[in-house]
């Protein structure tokens, strides 16, 4: 049972609760034991420096979301911006106590520390794209599943509300940072964090996230981050992924 291999590891009773609540299963997949072999990096992809942690593959094709986001954007994003986070962390990690923790409690325990700034914003980024990746899929948008979509209307109304509140927030978030939808209580609300944090730190369980950092759409929508945001929400946005976050 995965909170009991979580108490081993000596976690504090809030991640315990998180745990409980499902959200540290949400990046179960981000996490490795010590002892199992990292996967094979992408085709193409250099190889980074040993560490704990591994560039996980874009859960589609690199062009598969154009024009909505195009190769070039997907490739540069994953290929050199995600590995480039991956590869901070595990420099930073290496040799300490946190090189053998799980990704989420690294970014808790590192959240609001000074001196732990360069591991947590790396670690955050790691978490924040591998979930982004997931937030997206080929032919996304539509009509959300059942379950969701009765979520949905009970807390924001409609898909259109949602919607705008998606979009608002998308583009009111100063510089860097992300969007996201999250599960807050027993209530669905839309919410932005800025640079590398997310919703983890505040208890809210995410369910999706739009990457808002420049290098998410510049190279395809320029200083557009409205069509950005709009084009990702209508035609790439992985509503199934949310579902299923929804249910754990
Ligand atoms: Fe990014």
């Amino acid at each position: 049972m995965r909170t009991a291999a979580i108490v081993r590891t000596g976690i504090t009773r809030r991640e315990l609760m998180l745990a409980s609540a499902g959200l540290l299963s949400l990046g179960s997949s981000l996490t490795r034991a010590a002892n199992t072999p990292a996967p094979a990096p992408p085709p193409g992809a250099a190889a980074g420096p040993a560490g704990p942690f591994s560039l996980p593959p874009l859960p589609y094709a690199d062009n598969a979301l154009d024009p909505v986001i195009s190769a070039s954007t997907l490739g540069f994003h994953h290929d050199k911006h995600h590995k480039a986070y991956v590869d901070n962390l595990n420099k930073a990690v290496a040799g300490t106590p946190l090189a053998d923790q799980p990704l989420e409690k690294i970014i808790l325990t590192t959240y609001g520390a000074a001196d732990k700034a360069g591991i947590y914003n790396n670690a955050g980024q790691h978490w924040n794209h591998s979930f982004y990746w997931k937030s997206l899929r080929p032919q996304g948008g539509g009509e959300p599943p059942a379950a969701l979509l009765h979520k949905i209307n009970e807390s924001f109304g409609s898909v259109d509300a949602l919607h705008k509140e998606w979009l608002a927030a998308a583009t009111s978030q100063f510089g860097s940072g992300w969007a996201w939808l999250v599960l807050d209580g027993d209530k669905l609300a839309v919410t932005k964090t800025g640079n590398a944090d997310s919703p983890l730190t505040r208890g809210q369980k995410p369910l999706l996230t739009i990457d808002v950092w420049e290098h998410a759409y510049y190279l395809d929508y320029q200083n557009r981050r409205a069509d950005y945001v709009n084009a990702v929400f209508d035609k790439a946005i992985n509503w199934g992924f949310a579902a299923e976050n929804l249910m754990v």
